[in-house]
């Protein structure tokens, strides 16, 4: 399969073939055309599967297909809750890669190191979050971060968020969200509680194992 052959449109596929990847991984291969088609999906995958492009392709190709123009870079329209700094960084280092050729912005917040610059970032306004959850929940209490019109969230190493302790956090960020948009999981492994987090808030979620 060629990357041609999954819905994405051409300023990604610019970005895709200037990082020079050729053929789409099996993760991608499995989770992008549902994730387009508005699904819920719950993936297992470990790291180096190339699963941040699974869910960051898919997400900015429906971003950039919704020509809202006032939105645009105004509201938060994507949200990505991830368990270490380490981790949203290089995400947000996709999402940079993957939308140089829209004019789709994305920022990162996490704990651990002033806030003030991310008050910053965040004031100009972004459509893509990446977040730690003390640090996001944080700034939406003070107001900065603003999860009403989110469309997709996804939660990315979900056993190591569970194994962090940071369940009743994501399920407060859960809450926060509108309760129409799409849920994403990735995880390493699909152990019983998150099998149980996912039932609880994913709605028919199509699975995909690789
Ligand atoms: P990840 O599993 O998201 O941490 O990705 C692992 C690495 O694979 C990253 O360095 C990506 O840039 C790279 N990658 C992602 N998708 C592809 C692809 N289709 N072809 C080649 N490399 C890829």
């Amino acid at each position: 399969m060629s990357f041609k052959d999954l819905p994405l449109n051409k300023p990604l596929l610019r970005a895709v073939a200037e990082s020079g990847y050729t053929e789409p991984t099996l993760i991608q291969q499995r989770c992008i055309p549902h994730i387009i088609e508005k699904k819920d999906v719950v993936a297992s995958a470990q790291t180096g599967t190339g699963k941040t492009a699974a869910f960051a392709l898919p997400i900015l190709q429906l971003l950039f297909d919704k020509q809202d123009a006032p939105k645009r870079g105004k509201k938060i329209r994507a949200l990505v809750v991830s368990p270490t700094r380490e981790l949203a960084v290089q995400i947000n280092e996709n999402f940079k890669t993957y939308a140089k050729h829209t004019n789709l912005r994305s920022t990162v917040i996490f704990g651990g190191t002033s806030i003030e610059p991310q008050i910053d970032v965040l004031k100009k306004g972004v459509d893509i979050l990446i977040a730690t959850p003390g640090r996001l929940l944080d700034l939406h209490k003070q107001d900065y971060v603003n999860l009403d019109y989110i469309e997709t969230l996804v939660l990315d190493e979900a056993d190591l968020m569970l194994d962090m302790g940071f369940i009743d956090d994501v399920k407060k960020i859960e809450r926060l969200c509108p309760e129409d948009r799409q849920t994403l999981l990735f995880s390493a492994t699909i152990p019983y509680k998150v099998e149980q987090l996912a039932n609880s808030i994913l709605k028919e979620p199509i699975r995909v194992d690789v």
